[in-house]
């Protein structure tokens, strides 16, 4: 049994592309930086975020990288729009670049293993789970939105209906996003996270300032997950805070917006 609790690996790869892996995932699956693309400026460089101010050539060539590093071509995307949509797909809902999604979900999940998921965060908490006994592999985008709703219990109940997975099979890798440390709110999040988990509180500090919380995303998400079955031993949780580390990662927050996006991605092969 790997140790879930070590830390998430940095992959320098031949192509220059950047990204980090998680412990406890076997399968081919990768957290991109900002190192190691060809894009300049705000988009500097590993920018995967298609429809933004970016070169098509650059956000081709970038793509390229990433996919020669991890060795997959076949690449499923999703519209997100912080629901909780969880959808399954297949080789046959490949996304070729710069055509339009023409479906919206916030998670995917497939046990086609030519099929490589791809999410896109910029401080939002991506998550990538894994059926070691099915092979079935998910990518979800938790927003505080798509946390709220439960996106992470609604992957987990997908992959039951549509894979036959036990819970205690599958494997999640909770990757970089906003910290606690950063992640700065009203009470609308505090009270729309409590709405789902009762114990919501346990994962909110008061704020520097009256009336604003820090609100620890990634431990609801790690919550929610354990609660639809998914054993603690089973979950690990990268400590990079993509706000903190604004020059290794994309963060909404700290750009103001102005920015470009990392991918998680994960497909149901590789294993050695
Ligand atoms: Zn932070």
């Amino acid at each position: 049994m790997k140790d879930n609790n070590a830390p998430f690996t940095a992959v320098i790869s031949e192509s220059g592309a950047q990204y980090m892996t998680s412990p406890n995932i076997p399968v081919t699956h990768g957290f991109t930086t900002r190192l190691g693309g060809v894009s300049g400026g705000i988009y500097s460089s590993l920018n995967l975020r298609e429809h933004c101010g970016d070169s098509r050539e650059n956000i081709a060539e970038n793509y390229r990288r990433i996919a020669s590093a991890l060795g997959v071509s076949t690449l499923c995307f999703t519209r997100q729009v912080h629901k909780n949509t969880v959808r399954t797909v297949t080789a046959k809902d490949a996304h070729t670049l710069f055509e339009p999604v023409p479906y919206e979900a916030d998670g995917l999940i497939t046990e086609d293993p030519n099929c490589a998921l791809v999410i896109f965060t910029a401080d939002c908490i991506p998550i990538l789970l894994w059926d070691r006994e099915k092979n079935a592999v998910g990518a979800l985008h938790a927003g505080w939105r798509g946390t709220a709703a439960d996106i992470a219990g609604v992957g987990i109940s997908r992959m039951i209906e549509e894979f036959g997975s036990e819970p205690k099979n599958i494997f999640a890798a909770i990757g970089p996003g906003i910290g606690q440390c950063c992640f700065e709110t009203g009470c609308d999040v505090p009270e729309a996270m409590a709405k789902t988990l009762p114990n919501a509180m346990d994962f909110v500090k008061p704020g520097k300032v009256s009336g604003k919380f820090m609100v620890d995303l990634k431990g609801i998400n790690r919550a929610l997950l354990i609660r639809a079955g998914v054993p603690a031993e089973n979950i690990s949780v990268s400590d990079e805070c993509t706000m903190c580390l604004h020059d290794k990662y994309w963060s909404h927050r700290f750009t103001g917006g102005e920015r470009g996006s990392q991918a998680s991605i994960i497909a149901a092969k590789g294993l050695a």
